[in-house]
């Protein structure tokens, strides 16, 4: 039997020693296109790792950070267990100055508080209390990944999260906790496609007629790209970034949009992305202008399987004896959890802290989730080391 109360009184111990690690990596901006900041995050992390005797690999990506793996092999031959995890947020550079770690009450702020440098954290606290206790000693390996580029859709790390995920009989998944308890026991797709038009440029006074506008081949597109969607179904498609020209008084010779696709299932991923193609190669545009259709779905869905289902009633078992609430969500945004659960392992995402206004300038935590969120997952560790 799992004791999550005990695990809650011992990890409230190192309730000072996970703040103190939060803030010092919230100060650091890592946002996944500045390498240096997310590779000093993941020093942090892995020196803790190395301490509880992970063997850490890292792995340099082009433009981003490290991709770290950290393994560990408790001396058992019972279950693979998979942490993922990932170091860079949504935020520029200059952002820990003016936004650093900051609390008030029960409310911590920062950039990437709850997504993800407190659940990082949280995850490795966890993990050390549970190897104290020898209550890791059942598993054959625990392997954390820690991704750098998750924010932007793991383009460069899918393969070696896929590849890691084959060899493991769990995932247990560090994104934010939803308010009110929200764990994530599904996902759906999500697309990124890039579209580019290159006109002919010219005079607008002097030679107009020699021109060929970017600008007015994409601009025609957006209403028909928008309208694809069926929201009602999980379905939509949205022109986030439109931009194109260079000067008021130039026919624009170039523009592109960018358009996010979300999808309920990989079936009506295809079919949407099949109609997008389809509404381009249909265009009716001046016949000088050449359009480029790059990208697709970058997250599969991760459907709800009986192995997430069965891991997902045991969280909520842990949380009910915890006193905190629990309910199932099925997202509308990919993480890295989708990877692995789609393979079909067994995948639970949601289990860092409480966390609002996840993404935004106003993202805040609650400081009272965290050891009860931590008890939950390190209940769940011990659970599969223990054959469960
Ligand atoms: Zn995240």
């Amino acid at each position: 039997m799992t004791d999550v109360t005990r695990y809650a009184t011992l990890l409230d111990r190192e309730l000072p020693s996970i703040l103190g690690m939060a803030e010092r990596t919230v100060n650091i901006d890592s946002g996944s296109y500045l390498p240096d900041g997310v590779n000093a995050v993941i020093s942090i992390w892995a020196d803790m790792l190395r301490g509880m005797g992970f063997e850490v690999q890292r792995t340099p990506l082009p433009g981003h950070g490290d991709q770290m793996t950290a393994r560990l092999a408790p001396g058992g031959n019972g279950k693979r267990l998979l942490v993922l995890g990932h170091a860079d947020t949504v935020w520029p550079s200059g952002i820990a100055a003016e936004w650093p770690f900051a609390r008030d009450g029960n409310r911590l702020t920062g950039p990437g508080i709850g997504d993800m440098k407190t659940n990082v954290a949280m995850a490795l606290h966890a993990l050390r209390m549970l190897q104290a206790e020898g209550a890791l000693a059942g598993l054959a390996s625990v392997t954390v990944l820690v991704v750098p580029e998750e924010e932007i859709g793991s383009p460069l790390s899918r393969a070696w999260i896929e590849a890691e995920a084959r060899q493991a009989d769990l995932c247990l998944t560090l994104e934010p906790c939803r308010p009110d308890g929200g764990l994530v026991v599904g996902r759906g797709a999500v697309g990124a496609v890039y579209l580019s038009a290159t006109g002919v440029t010219a005079h607008c006074g002097a030679a107009r007629e020699k021109g060929a506008s970017a600008v007015a081949a994409l601009a025609a597109l957006v209403p028909a790209l928008d309208a694809l969607g069926d929201p009602a179904n999980g379905l939509s498609a949205t022109v986030g970034i439109f931009r194109g020209g260079d000067a008021r008084q130039v026919v624009p010779g170039r523009a592109e949009l960018h358009l996010d696709l979300r999808a309920p299932d990989d079936a009506a991923a295809s079919r949407l992305l099949a109609e997008v193609h389809a509404l381009v190669a249909a265009s009716r545009h001046d016949p000088r202008v050449t359009l480029a259709l790059r990208g697709g779905f970058t997250r599969p869905a991760f459907p709800t399987h009986s192995g997430t289902e069965a891991l997902f009633a045991r969280a909520a078992s842990f949380a009910a004896a915890l006193g905190v609430p629990a309910y199932p969500v099925v997202s509308r945004g990919g993480s890295d959890g989708s990877f692995a659960a789609r393979l079909g392992v067994p995948t639970l995402d949601g289990l860092g802290p409480v966390t609002h206004e996840t993404c935004s300038r106003r993202e805040w935590i609650e400081a009272d989730s965290i050891v009860p969120r931590a008890a939950i997952l390190a209940g769940l560790v011990a659970a599969a080391a223990a054959g469960d």
